[in-house]
């Protein structure tokens, strides 16, 4: 009696909220590669920093010899085998999305990149385990998988996305070259060139996240335009000095420096302190790992002889940014005298106001003027200039010149300030073409 009411309520349950019932079957109902990465990543314990160390520079199986044991015990943890099956499963989907809906907003929620990158490297030791252990199969599926996630980030909507990527399926094309050299098992062999001889290009997805790197471009600008519209000023003010670099430079002129004693420096300071981050993160996505030279001491200057920044901020009350090293993979930097961003909030009774009123309606002003919209059609512009670039092209060289040079000289401050380097994108683009062709063709 009792059994059967209690199979009544189940009856009931299921019907009333269908979930109930669907969940009871052994897979999710609308599979998104993201959920299996980020549940990967939440069994992936905290990596000690001296394993992450030595994990990080592990390519092939001969460097398998030098890990400390430490490191081995750390393979042998039982949860890391969790950690790679929800890496696997993700993988085997086809959609991947961080977030639940894609706005092409500035908030859209940010695939966690570094634990990424640190979970790829992760696997990438554990496929070469499996290698030398005699499993060649299962190498192949944990490279496999690495690739995949790195094509699913690679298309999560911004340039930035788009590089490490790339980034992450290089983490993988290294697993996939001891495997093809290493492994006496033919067909593994062929079946992970087949694999890989089946992607698409690097350099034909450029278009598609140059159009997303666009709609976000495009999202922001008309976002400021909607806030200018507003009854209250209030959302205008507080993303002034993000957007202020976008006024023509006579503007810039009169709006920004005049007043700067005004401006709240420890605001300025953290925009000055994200920006440094921003470069720091690219330059760790370019160079993994870093190379030692790369010392800490030379980190500001590089930023900006390689480009990653135009020039190197300075802190509004004469502050020095000093960078430190967290761990293996990450940085951080401080302002002598400011707090981190976020950190602090300001003080609201500020008798000052930055903005004032005066710099806002000028601000508002150009915002909902023509030549903005002209302006921002010339920058959009760019970007469909940009797709068309085909870097197998024998005059591409020529033309990706004469495009950064229009660039960095050009009088539009939104095509100066908000279009990225693409040369470094192609870049990396044809030489991630190049070593599989390389590897296919062996
Ligand atoms: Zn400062």
């Amino acid at each position: 009696m009792k059994k059967s009411v209690s199979i009544l309520l189940i009856m009931a349950m299921a019907s009333v909220f269908p979930l109930f019932a669907q969940d009871l079957s052994s897979s999710l109902p609308t599979p998104n590669a993201a959920v299996g990465y980020l549940m990967a990543i939440g069994f992936l314990t905290p990596v000690p920093e001296q394993v992450m160390t030595e994990i990080n520079t592990v390519e092939n199986v001969a460097a398998l010899e030098k890990l400390s044991s430490k490191t081995k015990n750390f393979f042998t943890d039982g949860k890391l085998n969790t950690v790679f099956k929800m890496l696997i499963q993700g993988a085997e989907c086809k959609e991947c999305r961080f977030g639940y809906e894609r706005t092409y907003r500035a908030d859209d929620p940010v695939a966690p990149f570094r634990r990424l990158r640190e979970l790829a490297r992760t696997a990438r030791v554990y496929g070469l385990m499996q290698l030398k252990d005699g499993k060649p199969d299962k190498a192949f599926e944990t490279f496999k998988a690495i690739f995949c996630m790195g094509k699913h980030v690679e298309f999560d909507g911004t340039l930035i996305a788009g590089m490490i990527g790339i980034a992450l399926k290089n983490i993988s094309l290294s697993g996939f070259k001891e495997l093809v050299n290493l492994s006496k098992d033919k067909k593994i062999v062929e079946d992970a060139c087949q694999f890989l001889k089946s992607q698409p290009s690097a350099t034909l997805s450029a278009a598609k996240y140059l159009e997303s790197e666009k709609k976000y471009i495009a999202t922001a600008l008309n976002m400021i335009k909607e806030d200018s519209k507003k009854e209250s000023d209030e959302d205008l003010r507080n993303s002034y000095e993000n957007v202020v670099f976008i006024l023509p430079l006579n503007m810039q002129k009169n709006v920004v420096s005049s007043e700067t004693n005004t401006a709240s420096p420890v605001k300025s300071c953290s925009a000055n302190q994200r920006v440094l981050m921003g470069a720091v993160e690219m330059l760790c996505m370019d160079y993994n790992p870093m190379p030692a030279t790369l010392t800490l001491s030379i980190i500001p200057e590089f930023l900006v002889s390689s480009k990653y920044l135009k020039n190197f901020p300075e802190c509004p009350e004469k502050g020095k940014y000093e960078i430190t090293k967290t761990n293996e993979s990450a940085y951080e930097w401080h302002c002598t005298i400011h707090p981190e961003p976020g950190v602090t909030s300001e003080p609201a009774s500020d008798t000052s106001v930055y903005p004032s009123k005066s710099q806002i309606e000028e601000f508002k002003k150009f915002i909902n003027s023509t030549e903005f919209d002209k302006m921002t059609a010339e920058a959009l512009g760019m970007f469909d200039e940009a797709k068309k670039f085909d870097p197998y092209a024998a005059d591409y060289t020529a033309k990706i010149d004469a495009f950064q040079k229009k660039i960095e000289t050009s009088t539009n401050t939104i095509i100066k300030n908000a279009i990225p380097n693409f040369k470094k994108m192609f870049e990396s683009q044809v030489k991630q073409d190049e070593s599989i062709k390389k590897l296919i063709s062996r």
